[in-house]
C-alpha cells in the first residue's frame, strides 16, 4: 500500500512527544496550547513551544494543527479572540475548532485555516457541506460512521474539503465527548477536556429498596449496560479508507505515553508504506484496550469491554539519547533480551542481550550494555511483559 498522498496524524502531548511523533512517521501532528484544548491532563504547549515545533515540523515538510476545540461560554469569548490573534502569528497550518462561535472567531481575526473538530459530530454530507460554507477546509468526521457514509460524504466535499477520520485509539459511547456523565459524577467537564471517564467505572445493579445489596452486572448475547469501550484500531482497513477518498488518518491519544505515540504512529507508518507484518500483535505490544473496528463496518459494533483495565504484551525500558546511551524508565535486568524500536528500518525489530547489571533508577541516563547497533535519539528499547 503505497499511498504518499494520505496524511498520518499522530497525537503530541507536549514537546517531547511532538518530536517522537515526526520521528516515526507522522505527516503531521495535532496538540493543545495552554489555552482551550479538549485536553485539560496533557501538558500542552506555549506559545513559544508551539512556535517551535512547528518550525520544526516545516523544516522536515511536516504540519502542525492546533486544537481549539472545547464548547466553550459566553464569558470565554474574550479569551478566544485574544488566543486566535496570538495563533495568528504562530504560523500553524490549521487550527481545530468544534463550536460554531468559535470558527467565526477565526474567520474573523485570523487567516488560519480551519479544521471541523469530530466534537462536532460530523455525521452526514449536509452537515459537512454546510461547515464547508462556512469557510472550513477539513472535517474530522465523527467515529460512529459506517465506510460507505465516509464514502458518501468525501464525495459530497471533494474539492472543496479534505475528510479525516480516527483509524486508532480510545473510543467514547456517546458521540465523541458530548457527555455529561463526568460532570454529574465528578463535576469535571468532559466538554471543556477534563472528562474522569466515569463510563469506564465498574458499576453495579441496587435496587431501591435494598440499599445494601449490589448485584454485578454481566454482559449477555444482547449487549451490556456497561459503558465502558474498546479501543478503534483500523490497521488493517487502510485501503479501505484510502479508496474512499479520506484525506488525512488520525491517531487519538494527546495523553498517551511517549511509548505509545512511537509504536502505534510507526506501526501505521509502516502500514502505509507497504511494509508486511503483523501489525495487530505489533499494536498488543502497546497499551490498550481489546481493539475494535467500531463502527466503519458494523452497523452494532463490538464496542464495550467489561473492564476499565488496559493491557500491552511489551514494556518501555529505555529511550535512546545517544548511540550507546538511554534514559531508563523501567528496571532492566541482567539477560533481560531487550527489542529495538526505531524509525531506522536497518535496527527496527532487532533484538540484544542485557549484558549490564541490574539497572533500577529510572529517569536517568545509563550506557546501553550489550547492544551490538548504533542506536539513533528517541529509539526505544522494550522488553516483553513479566507476569
Ligand atoms: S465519561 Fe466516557 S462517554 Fe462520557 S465523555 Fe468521558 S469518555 Fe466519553
Amino acid at each position: 500500500m503505497k499511498q504518499p498522498t494520505i496524511e498520518l496524524l499522530a497525537p503530541a502531548g507536549d514537546v517531547k512527544r511532538a518530536k517522537i511523533a515526526l520521528d516515526y512517521g507522522a505527516d503531521a501532528i495535532y496538540l493543545g496550547g495552554k489555552d482551550f484544548s479538549l485536553r485539560a491532563h496533557a501538558a500542552n504547549f506555549t506559545d513559544d513551544e508551539i512556535r517551535e515545533i512547528t518550525t520544526m515540523a516545516h523544516s522536515r515538510g511536516k504540519k502542525v494543527y492546533v486544537t481549539v476545540n472545547i464548547i466553550p461560554r459566553n464569558y470565554d469569548f474574550d479569551q478566544i479572540i485574544d488566543y486566535a490573534k496570538r495563533l495568528d502569528t504562530l504560523d500553524i497550518d490549521a487550527v481545530i475548532v468544534a463550536d460554531l462561535g468559535v470558527i467565526k472567531v477565526f474567520r474573523e481575526y485570523t487567516k488560519i485555516p480551519v479544521h471541523v473538530s469530530t466534537q462536532a459530530n460530523v455525521t452526514n454530507q449536509h452537515t459537512a457541506l454546510e461547515y464547508v460554507k462556512l469557510g472550513a477546509t477539513r472535517i474530522v468526521l465523527a467515529r460512529e460512521l459506517h465506510i460507505s457514509e465516509i464514502k458518501e460524504i468525501c464525495e459530497a466535499v471533494k474539492g472543496q474539503a479534505e475528510i479525516e477520520v480516527f483509524v486508532h485509539g480510545a473510543m467514547c459511547v456517546s458521540y465523541s465527548g458530548r457527555c455529561l456523565l463526568s460532570n454529574y459524577m465528578t463535576n469535571r467537564s468532559s466538554n471543556r477536556g477534563d472528562c474522569a471517564h466515569s463510563c469506564r467505572y465498574n458499576y453495579v445493579l441496587q435496587e431501591a429498596k435494598r440499599p445494601n445489596e449490589y448485584w454485578p452486572i454481566e454482559e449477555d448475547e444482547h449487549g451490556t449496560y456497561i459503558m465502558n469501550s474498546r479501543d478503534l484500531c483500523l490497521i488493517n482497513h487502510l485501503q479501505e479508507l484510502i479508496d474512499a477518498g479520506v484525506a488525512s488518518l488520525k491517531i487519538e491519544g494527546r495523553v498517551k505515553s511517549t511509548y505509545y505515540v512511537a509504536g502505534v504512529t510507526h506501526a501505521y507508518r509502516q502500514a502505509l508504506d507497504g511494509i508486511k507484518r503483523d501489525y495487530l500483535t505489533e499494536l498488543d505490544k502497546i497499551s490498550h484496550r481489546p481493539y475494535t473496528t467500531g463502527f466503519t463496518f458494523d452497523k452494532v459494533p463490538t464496542q464495550y469491554y467489561p473492564a476499565a483495565r488496559e493491557e500491552q504484551t511489551y514494556e518501555f525500558i529505555g529511550l535512546a539519547t545517544g548511540t550507546q546511551t538511554m534514559l531508563l524508565k523501567n528496571k532492566v535486568n541482567p539477560g533481560d533480551t531487550l527489542e529495538i524500536l526505531s524509525p531506522n528500518l536497518a535496527v527496527d525489530g532487532k533484538t540484544f542481550v542485557w549484558q549490564g547489571t541490574v539497572q533500577n533508577q529510572p529517569e536517568t541516563t545509563i550506557e546501553i550494555v550489550g547492544c551490538p547497533y548504533d542506536l539513533q535519539i528517541n529509539d526505544i528499547l522494550r522488553r516483553p511483559k513479566q507476569q
